[in-house]
């Protein structure tokens, strides 16, 4: 067992692409095709189970070599994480608090059957690809500009039969993506169709498989089709609000008694997804804004929220992940109701906005906060 190499990312190889090879697209335009603009180079790293990690290599962003009978294309043995880096208004790059992903991509993997790993390796591995292409991708001249990180692990050993991979890949791209955290009027949802659950009790929503999304797919496209943009994902008879999209979901309401509270659903029953932006929401608006509003993580179902809309009681909702961001909630479609939710200006809560300035600031450096990591 002693020569299964762990991962390492202090023997990290480099094979730089020709620098002068592609010219950084326009924003909007990188983001205006079908298919996603990575930046030059990418990290792999093959496992196999008789000799571990091998060396991780930094090259130029191209095609993978899988074969047909690969565990990943029939078993869905993949998972994945996705962070942004982010260009500061003071000129710095930063991750935002990577250390999560790391750790939730560790969790993801062992779910899987697929190889664990030190998470801090595979936080330098992130740092090291921003490292290189952060400079020329994500260049000084554009401050508040940033690049999407799409680190995954897939099954690759190439034997049918369902079992647990002996070989594995491991990956990191960087690339461009479309700022999807400012629909015009703010995000309307629409719940989940009845015969059709996210996740449920004992099953893996709770970790980021790609398995989990695949089978979303049909019932948010059917939402679309009816101007929605997203599906309020409920779950079981009692219909408690989960998440949003692949978002966490969060509603600001005054109880019966009058309180103010912040209200998320809880992580214990492992139905969502323990977003890092939740987890940052949760924690700022305990530090921060303690004495206006009451942070409640608990589970709470569709008919308390058009409950509270009906007695004017709702005050705001918003999803919070790494693609929307925070991203204000102004309609809720649930059967025969329709919820309504209030926009201060036409945009977006208070407490919404609030708290989406708090971890802006950190992401782009307008504060320096430890969360804020620059590359
Ligand atoms: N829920 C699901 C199902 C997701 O896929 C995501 C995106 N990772 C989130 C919530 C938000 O998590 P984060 O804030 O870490 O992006």
């Amino acid at each position: 067992a002693s020569s299964i190499a762990p991962l390492d990312a202090s023997k990290l190889t480099i094979q730089r692409a020709d620098p002068t090879a592609r010219e950084v697209p326009d924003e909007v335009a990188a983001c205006s095709g079908n298919e996603t603009i990575c930046t030059d180079h990418m990290i792999t790293v093959a496992w196999n189970a008789s000799t571990g990690w091998a060396t991780p290599e930094l090259r130029p962003y191209g095609p993978l070599s899988l074969m047909p009978t690969a565990s990943v294309l029939h078993y869905a043995t993949e998972c994945f994480e996705g962070l942004k880096a982010y260009r500061g208004h003071d000129g710095a790059l930063r991750l935002f608090r990577p250390d999560l992903n790391a750790r939730r991509m560790l969790m993801s993997t062992l779910r899987i059957s697929l190889p664990a790993f030190d998470p801090a390796e595979l936080e330098k591995l992130i740092l090291a690809l921003m490292a290189v292409d952060g400079p020329k991708w994500l260049p000084r001249s554009r401050p508040g500009s940033y690049l999407y990180l799409r680190p995954a692990v897939i099954g690759t050993q190439p034997q049918l039969g369902v079992q647990a991979p002996k070989a594995a890949l491991l990956f990191i791209t960087a690339s461009f993506m479309p700022r999807l955290d400012v629909p015009a009027g703010g995000m309307r949802l629409h719940t989940n169709p009845e015969d059709m659950v996210r996740a449920w009790v004992g099953g893996f929503g709770y970790a980021k498989v790609g398995a989990n999304y695949g089978p979303s797919l049909l019932a948010t496209n059917e939402a679309r089709q009816r101007g929605f943009g997203q599906i309020l994902w409920l779950y079981g008879p009692e219909g408690f609000c989960t998440e949003a999209g692949a978002s966490n979901f969060f509603v600001v309401w005054r109880s019966r008694e009058g309180q103010l509270q912040l209200v998320t659903a809880p992580l214990d029953d492992k139905l969502i997804l323990d977003g890092v932006t939740r987890r940052s929401v949760v924690q700022l608006a305990k530090e921060r804004l303690a004495d206006e509003v009451e942070v409640v993580e608990r589970k709470y179902t569709i008919d308390e929220v058009v409950e509270a809309s009906k007695e004017g009681r709702l005050v705001e909702a918003f999803a919070a992940g790494t693609a929307f961001f925070i991203c204000p909630v102004s309609q809720i479609r649930h059967r025969d109701h329709d919820v309504h939710i209030p926009m201060v200006k036409g945009e977006s809560g208070l407490y919404t906005a609030k708290i989406k300035s708090f971890i802006s600031d950190i992401m782009y450096g307008n504060v320096q906060h430890p969360w804020g990591v620059v590359v």
